[in-house]
């Protein structure tokens, strides 16, 4: 699947900085702040990189992740990832190099919730040292 295919398979068109935004986020091997979007994207301006994130997860292209360091940051949902809640992974987030992974195997549990609350997300964090972190 080509780029232009991906985004609009989640029916985004497909513009210059979405294709781009689109490539850095293929590009990295872990979820992806907008901070370091703009670091790698100098040209771009830091609104149009925002939105443009903000267009990706509301057409669940991308979902974003809190691990606690402060900066929201953004990765790529799988293919057929609809982001419902049994669709949301568990994430792993490195102490040392400050990256954060995605766990696609491990789903979060199902729970029952008290009665009139409303459930808007679901998120679990692992913390500690990354396969090359690890290794140093
Ligand atoms: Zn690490
Ligand atoms: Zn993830």
């Amino acid at each position: 699947m080509n780029r232009e295919e991906i985004l609009q398979l989640r029916g985004i068109a497909p513009t210059a900085m979405r294709l781009l935004v689109l490539d850095e986020l293929k590009k990295a091997d872990t979820a992806i702040s907008l901070a370091d979007l703009e670091t790698s994207m100098e040209r771009a301006d830091k609104v149009t990189i925002y939105r443009t994130l903000k267009t990706f997860e509301k057409h669940k292209l991308v979902h974003s992740i809190d691990d606690g360091s402060g900066s929201v940051k953004y990765a790529l949902c799988a293919a057929e990832c609809e982001c419902r809640p049994q669709d949301v992974h568990a994430h792993f987030h490195c102490n040392h190099c400050n990256g954060t992974y995605c766990l696609t195997e491990y789903h979060l549990p199902q729970i029952q919730l008290p009665e009139k609350f409303l459930l808007k997300g679901i998120s679990m964090v692992f913390n500690g040292l990354c396969d090359r972190c690890a290794g140093l």
